[in-house]
């Protein structure tokens, strides 16, 4: 990758210690296509993230995809938010057109497009357990997809004010075993995550053969749910294929050309391996 002094510039940031495979994909998509952009990564402290929005507009930085803490900070300090993104109530990507930051959403794009290669979305039963800024993207993208979506999270309150905003039912996690009578079980929540590989809140036993299982967890690549799910015979989801297109529509959207799909998701599967 050759970078001089008209190379665009798009980075991804995060809070302090968080790692991103993002560069890892993006660059390897750019490499592929002969296109003139690098994409970095940075971590910030909340309170500079002001000052961080007003440095990519002075440094004409062309993209900015955003994970926590910042996804919903963010929307202070942008000049417009899309009508999508305002609904989900979170920007993942911002975009920098001479000047002018512009911010969207496509995480819940990464949810729908990744269960699509494994089934109908339309009409099926689905339980998203969370209520951050990823179960938010997954409720808004099945619901306009046509599922029926129950939402269970450990804290109540947040999950109460989540299907209000979205007009569905809400559980406390304690009542998991709802999820028998569910097609797609879809982890939002962050349990499952490297280092704390072993944690699970959804008993072994409560996953059958019928069910289709994504977990947003892409670190392990396979984890401890999607093992049992896999050992059942459900259908499973990586949490890699959800990031992978999320990153497909920003890498559209920061360049202007379809994302090489099969380069990008090999170098996020071999960048996995190596953790
Ligand atoms: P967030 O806004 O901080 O929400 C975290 C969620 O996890 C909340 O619902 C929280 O419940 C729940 N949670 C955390 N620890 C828990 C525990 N010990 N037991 C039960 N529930 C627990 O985070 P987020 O942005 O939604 O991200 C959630 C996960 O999705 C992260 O692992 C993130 O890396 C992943 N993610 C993946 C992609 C992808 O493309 N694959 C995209 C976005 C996010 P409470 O409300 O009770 O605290």
């Amino acid at each position: 990758m050759k970078i001089t002094s008209s190379t665009k510039i798009c980075m991804n940031i995060g809070g302090l210690g968080r790692k991103s495979m993002s560069p890892i994909m993006h660059n390897a998509g750019y490499q592929e296509l002969g296109l003139d952009f690098v994409y970095l990564s940075a971590s910030l402290k909340i309170e500079d993230l002001e000052d961080f929005v007003k440095g990519v507009k002075a440094m004409q930085i062309r993209g900015v995809s955003v994970i926590i803490p910042f996804k919903q900070e963010i929307m202070n300090f942008l000049d417009n938010i899309d009508d999508t993104a305002k609904e989900i109530g979170a920007v993942n990507t911002v975009v920098n057109d001479n000047g002018r930051l512009t911010g969207y959403n496509t995480d819940w794009l990464g949810v729908v497009n990744s269960l699509k290669n494994v089934t109908e979305i339309n009409g099926k039963k689905a339980a998203v357990l969370g209520a951050g800024g990823a179960a938010r993207a997954a409720v808004y993208g099945l619901i306009k997809k046509g599922a029926r979506v129950s939402i269970f999270n450990r804290t109540v309150e947040k999950a109460k004010k989540l299907a209000e905003d979205f007009d569905c039912e809400y559980f406390p996690l304690t009542d998991v075993e709802k999820i028998k009578e569910i097609d797609i079980i879809l982890n939002m929540t962050s349990v499952g995550m490297s280092p704390e590989v072993d944690k699970l809140f959804l008993p072994e036993n409560l996953i059958e053969k019928k069910h289709i299982v994504l977990d947003a967890v892409y670190n392990p690549h396979e984890t401890k749910l999607l093992k049992n799910a896999n050992k059942k015979g459900a259908k499973i989801v990586y949490g890699s294929e959800m990031l992978l297109h999320q990153g497909i529509e920003q890498f559209r959207m920061y360049t202007g050309v379809e994302a090489p799909e099969k380069i990008m998701r090999d170098a996020l599967l071999e960048a996995l391996r190596e953790e």
